[in-house]
């Protein structure tokens, strides 16, 4: 007679592997008084009744049992037997694993899923669980109890084997899980690696050509490919993104081109249905730099998300600031947090800030200069990221340019790239458009408003509508304030034959209205300028505390003035920067006098 076999049900299987008039071993779980419950491994449970037991147990004893019937409602009937000789054989899971790209085609089907879990999120059901592979983003719905945590034994980061059947609801597809456990070190290290190794490779951005040739572009390919890359990792890891940008015209085309790129891909990847809102954000600064105030805003979010919803801890991606000595105190902060930082700038850089950096586009670093402006970056980097939007923001760079007042080579390049549909006027008009309403939205970010001001919403025709109806308001505005302001400017010639033109525009502008001090001393500049052809001309427009800075023809270097003023007027708080000849400086009202007397003095020493 043969040996009888002896099954030991592995730890992943499902009833789906037990079977009838098998012989299983198990152990005891429990009493009832018409039997004995048996495990047969941590999650299936027969029953052997009393007139099956052979034997007196306690609980936790081993015992071999064979299958009577396995009824429909899932419960097991089971007799103990107490064969003397037998052999025993190890039963795996069936199913094989499933990568979740292709769990599409196994609707209404069991599947196992190996995976990272890339976010928590506890709803007033169940618990939704992401899962990130090798080749995907998925979600598994576990459910013990209304609102309460399912697997509280899992956690953000671990490796996880997961078996459920793939549901689809509201047109996402979901696995409602069956049964999960964190995989153990060997085995997780395994499956990370694995992981790892395809991420790599998926994240790898596009190669294509720029919109335009560009020597400065090219040099900073290398850089611009691997802000591309995190960004596609990030979103491939379900890592959320916040951008922060500078609220000008420059950074809201950097920002929104990016946005366009990674929304399109967070789609695209699966996940949540509205992960694409709470996966990336963008947030406008006010000032050119990341402030503390921004920082701690980002990070009080990013923790809250954290605690609240298990998000990942976020990458942050500086745009249109973030390359100069006055990030370094936030920088400071996204250290000791752990969040990576990518900067694309296109300010005069400060070395200090690269040791906070993953990540550092600036085209200084490669001769360029501020002509080649963040949204000309930023548009290049979104193709990079998700070539697919490339001509929805192929005009985008162009637009920036007109807001930064780009003299590059690239601008005009870009420009004829945006032509016919967008006239050099037309890019104009949307640049002053977007710095209008953003002084408007002040600290939001106005996703949709500002799709439809850049004609990417899908509606060309309230485009056009609100574009003209922003314009025309600006325009009026900007009039007023000019008009009001004209009479008091006072002007003197400096010693190296620039004109200079000083503005009080606390004194002589409306206040916290359109446009804002620094619009206002650069719309009298422009003025100015054309009154005074061919002449070098700078203007300052100081409040009580501040002074802006505008100039033309003439050779400063205002991070360097800054410095300069800041050590040798002791007690004067001067700190500040900008581009180099386009700033602003603030310092202590009592010290005005002085900062501003010494400011004029180095203006008119500066080369013309
Ligand atoms: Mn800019």
């Amino acid at each position: 007679m043969e040996d009888t076999i002896v099954y030991r049900l592995g730890a992943n299987c499902n009833l789906e592997e037990v079977e009838e008039g098998k012989t299983y071993l198990g152990w005891v779980q429990g009493f009832a008084p018409f039997g004995a419950f048996v495990q047969l491994n941590d999650r299936i449970k027969g029953l052997v009744h009393k007139s099956n037991v052979k034997v007196q147990h306690s609980e936790r004893d081993p015992i071999i049992v064979r299958v009577i019937q396995i009824r429909s409602n899932g419960n097991i009937d089971l007799e103990e037997v107490t064969p003397t000789v037998y052999q025993t054989r190890n039963v795996t899971k069936k199913t094989t694993i499933v990568r979740i790209s292709d769990i599409g085609k196994k609707i209404g089907r069991t599947v196992l899923v190996e995976g990272e879990i890339a976010q928590v999120k506890q709803t007033s059901g169940p618990t939704i669980f992401t899962i990130v592979d090798e080749s995907g983003t998925g979600n598994a719905a576990a459910f013990i109890e209304a609102g309460v945590r399912a697997y509280p034994e899992i956690d953000l980061g671990d490796i996880v084997g997961l078996t459920g059947e793939v549901m689809q609801r509201n047109n996402q597809l979901q696995i409602e899980v069956a049964s999960m456990t964190a995989l153990d070190a060997e085995d997780a290290a395994r499956v990370r690696e694995r992981i790892d190794a395809a991420l790599d490779e998926r994240a790898e951005p596009a190669d294509i050509p720029f919109l335009v040739e560009s020597d400065v572009l090219e040099a900073l390919r290398p850089q611009m490919r691997q802000v591309a890359k995190e960004i596609r990792k990030a979103v491939l890891t379900a890592r959320p993104i916040v951008l922060r940008h500078h609220a000008d015209a420059d950074g809201i085309c950097a920002a929104a081109a990016v946005e366009q790129a990674v929304t399109a891909l967070i789609r695209e990847s699966g996940g949540d249905f509205d992960a694409e809102y709470f996966l990336f954000k963008r947030s406008p600064s006010k000032a050119p730099f990341y402030e503390i105030e921004d920082v701690t805003r980002d990070l009080d979010f990013a923790l809250k998300d954290n605690a609240r919803y298990g998000q990942k801890m976020p990458m942050i991606l500086l745009m249109d600031n973030g390359s100069t000595d006055e990030d370094i105190p936030s920088l400071k902060v996204t250290r000791i947090y752990g969040l990576p930082v990518m900067v694309v700038d296109h300010h005069h850089p400060d070395e200090s800030v690269d040791e906070y950096l993953i990540a550092h586009v600036n085209p200084y670093h490669v001769g360029g200069d501020y002509g080649l402006t963040a949204g000309m970056l930023g548009t290049e980097i979104a193709r990079l990221v998700n070539p697919a939007v490339s001509d929805q923001i192929r005009h985008l760079p162009a637009i920036a340019g007109a807001g930064d007042r780009s003299e590059a080579p690239e601008r005009a390049l870009y420009l004829e790239l945006a032509a016919p549909e967008y006239s050099p006027d037309d890019c104009q008009d949307i640049a002053l458009a977007l710095d209008y309403e953003q002084f408007w939205l002040r600290f939001s970010d106005g996703r949709e408003i500002v799709k439809d001001i850049l004609n990417l919403g899908g509606d060309p025709a309230r485009h056009e509508q609100f574009v003209n109806l922003l314009v025309e308001e600006a325009n009026r505005a900007i009039e007023e304030q000019v008009e009001v302001i004209m009479p008091h400017i006072k002007s003197q010639v400096l010693p190296n034959g620039a004109h200079l033109f000083m503005l009080d525009v606390e004194l002589f502008a409306h206040r916290f209205t359109f446009p804002p001090p620094g619009k206002t001393s650069g719309e009298v500049h422009d003025r100015l300028v054309r009154e005074h052809p061919g002449a070098p001309v700078v203007t300052l427009g100081f409040g009580p505390d501040f002074v802006v800075l505008r100039s033309r023809g003439v050779m400063m270097n205002i991070p360097r003035m800054v410095r300069e003023l800041h050590a040798e007027i002791v007690g004067g708080g001067v700190s500040g920067g900008g581009h180099l000849v386009v700033g602003s400086i603030k310092f202590v009202e009592g010290m005005r006098e002085a900062v501003l007397d010494s400011l004029i003095q180095k203006i008119g020493e500066a080369p013309i």
